[in-house]
């Protein structure tokens, strides 16, 4: 990564204003049902403390849309990652104004402050310049290790760069460094999977990975368009009639690099969208009318598996099949084991997107896989080769 690091400047005895992503799915009872996000943070905030920076930290949470929601205050995540730092984490019930200020200058080295939700004010997202202007005044220096929200040039990413220098943590850089290398100087072969719902999300990085990966595997809904694009019946199944042509672009430019493009042999379909749906394995062009395809099949695991077994990096995002319901998560699950055996086998496996990095959590296979990112959007939006505004608006090494 071509930018400066905390460990590329003098924190002792500054106040440093990081910027995490502690957006952490809450229970009802504003419960964390994951911490990941916040524990991905802690090299960052640990090393800070260690060379004597008081910590100032600020976040956003769910989407409170510029108006004080009570069920998204940092109250919980502030608790959490005090239990996980071993330390006191101060809260404040604003995330700027003159309270805040005071509290902030009176923070001594070792210590930490958690701000009240940044969208809790319009202006964050609008990448309001005073707004920005305000939570820069709270620290001498800028950190941003929010990875997940480092594609939107919001006050708190981008904004506050105007006022403070600025430069990465340790979970920003490894991201950067994890996707970078796999993306710009893979092992070959190198085989990409590319799942979820919609062709319309995944069109830019299904190109870019055309021009690079040696391999392209399509699953979940997104293959429905493909399938269709070769001319089969796909039933009621989710697709995309205007893409379509699209579809077909892909397929053909795929021939054209002899790059093989696999789409499934065999689907699971189901009468209805639930989870207790009547379901059935059929192969991908004998879909009958009224049925829709859910999850990849057997066949298709089988021919994946065959693409993947010597592939020596593995790229891969978005779900196979409809994994929120366990009767459709199956090839999404079958991804998962065959990744972490490749990944014991010395391949390299990255995940991104965040419904994927969610099936590989709730697996428990997280630890087996290279790297699984923290970055759903952001993640995606890097793959596609674009430039994420709160990377760009560091400092450059
Ligand atoms: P990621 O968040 O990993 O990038 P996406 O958000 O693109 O993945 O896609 C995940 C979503 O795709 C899930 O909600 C899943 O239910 C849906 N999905 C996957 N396969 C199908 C399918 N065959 N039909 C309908 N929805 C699907
Ligand atoms: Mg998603």
């Amino acid at each position: 990564m071509n930018k400066k690091t905390i460990r590329d400047i003098d924190v002792a005895g500054k106040r440093v204003l990081v910027r995490v992503d502690f957006n952490v799915p809450l229970d009802a009872n504003q419960h964390i049902t994951d911490d990941t996000r916040i524990a991905a943070a802690l090299p960052t905030i640990d090393y800070l403390l260690a060379h004597g920076a008081a910590v100032i930290l600020m976040s956003h949470l769910g989407r409170p849309d510029g108006k004080v929601v009570e069920k998204m205050r940092m109250a919980p995540v502030a608790q959490r990652l005090s239990e996980l730092l071993h330390r006191p984490v101060q809260t404040t019930t604003e995330s700027i104004g003159p309270a805040v200020a005071t509290q902030a200058q009176a923070l001594q080295a070792g210590e930490v402050l958690l701000l009240e939700n940044l969208r809790f004010h319009k202006e964050e997202e609008k990448n309001d310049t005073d707004f920005a202007h305000q939570l820069a005044t709270l620290g001498d220096l800028y950190v941003n290790d929010a990875f997940g929200t480092a594609h939107r040039a919001h006050a708190s990413t981008e904004g506050v760069t105007r006022y403070l220098p600025g430069v990465a943590g340790f979970l920003v850089e490894k991201e950067i460094n994890f996707l970078g290398t796999a993306l710009e100087q893979p092992k070959r072969p190198f085989i990409a999977i590319v799942g979820g719902a919609k062709v319309s999300d995944k069109i830019a990085v299904l190109e870019r990975l055309l021009e690079m990966a040696d391999g392209l595997l399509i699953g979940g809904g997104m293959a429905n368009t493909f399938l269709a694009a070769e001319g089969y019946e796909i039933g009621d199944s989710l697709f995309e009639e205007s893409k379509v042509k699209t579809a077909r672009a892909l397929i053909d430019k795929a021939h054209e690099k002899k790059i093989g493009l696999h789409l499934p042999s065999d689907v699971v379909i189901a009468d209805r969208f639930a989870a207790d749906a009547e379901h059935k394995n059929v192969p991908s062009n004998q879909v009958p009318k009224g049925w829709r395809i859910l999850d990849i099949g057997p066949a298709t695991i089988a021919d994946f598996r065959a693409v993947l077994q010597d592939a020596q990096t593995i790229v891969w995002n978005g779900t196979l099949g409809v994994a929120e319901m366990a009767a459709f998560a199956q090839g999404t699950n079958a991804m998962i084991e065959l990744l972490a055996q490749r990944t014991s086998e010395g391949a390299t496996t990255i995940i991104g997107g965040g419904d994927s990095a969610a099936a590989v959590e709730q697996a428990g296979a997280a630890h087996k896989m290279t790297h699984v990112s923290t970055g759903g959007g952001a993640s995606l939006e890097f793959m596609e080769g674009r430039v994420l505004p709160g990377v760009a608006a560091l400092q450059d090494q």
